[in-house]
């Protein structure tokens, strides 16, 4: 009889952010992710399980990773997700759109609903769409993350930039092993945008340079 597999480490990932922000195109450049995920019709929920090939140094084991990665219908575009959403949410990625200000704004609601569910998870900001010339949410004003203790990455979902940043933070995080690294990239979908790399560089100075400014000190402004 066959020994059953090892069950691969799994994690509830909950993608939140306003409609519109890229959170469906990112989650979908996964290829066996997007193959093998299943709908969750009384919740009008996709479950993408996008597994990830880990080397945790020291001991130099290898080892699969899976984020079971839940995105909405388009359900957040009218108002708040049910909780059903969020319970047993074990991580989060929250996403706005670096072209629309309106979307930064939100995150701290965004944040308020997601933590208030799933308390002292770790949680990912992403700022998406970076191969947009016209940038109008700017490293500087990226301040969030650093009131709430949560990593901040410039992605593009469209080119593939920084696609596994967000959940290799995560995955140190969850398995507490901040040397661990994927090896073997997953096979993601083609990108369908370029970003500048000149743009990208001085898009990395920028936000460099912003972690060192003091943080603003309004009570009052969540942002
Ligand atoms: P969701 O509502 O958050 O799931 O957003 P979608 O994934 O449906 O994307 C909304 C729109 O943004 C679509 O027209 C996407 O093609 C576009 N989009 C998503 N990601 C990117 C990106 O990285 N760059 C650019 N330029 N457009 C994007
Ligand atoms: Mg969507």
């Amino acid at each position: 009889m066959a020994e059953a597999a090892a069950a691969i480490p799994t994690f509830k990932l909950v993608l939140v952010g306003d409609g519109g922000t890229g959170k469906t195109t990112f989650v979908k450049r996964h290829l066996t992710g997007e193959f093998e995920k299943k709908y969750i019709a009384t919740l009008g929920v996709e479950v993408h399980p996008l597994g990830f090939s880990t080397l945790r140094p020291i001991l130099q084991n290898l080892g699969n990773i899976q984020f079971d990665v839940w995105d909405t219908a388009g359900q957040e575009k009218f108002g708040g997700l049910r909780d059903g959403y969020y319970i047993n949410g074990q991580c989060g990625i929250i996403m706005f759109d670096v072209t629309s200000r309106i979307t930064y704004k939100n995150v701290p609601n965004w944040h308020r609903d997601l933590v208030r569910v799933c308390e002292n998870i770790p949680i990912v900001l992403t700022g998406n769409k970076v191969d947009v010339k016209e940038r109008k949410v700017k490293a500087k004003t990226i301040t969030f993350h650093r009131k709430k203790n949560l990593q901040y990455y410039d992605i593009s979902a469209k080119s593939n930039y920084n696609f596994e940043k967000p959940f290799l933070w995560l995955a140190r995080k969850l398995v507490g092993n901040a040397q661990l690294d994927f090896v073997a990239a997953p096979a993601l979908a083609p990108p369908t945008a370029t970003v500048d790399q000149a743009l990208l560089e001085q898009y990395q100075q920028e936000m460099k340079e912003a972690a060192n400014m003091p943080l603003p000190d309004e009570d009052d402004a969540d942002l």
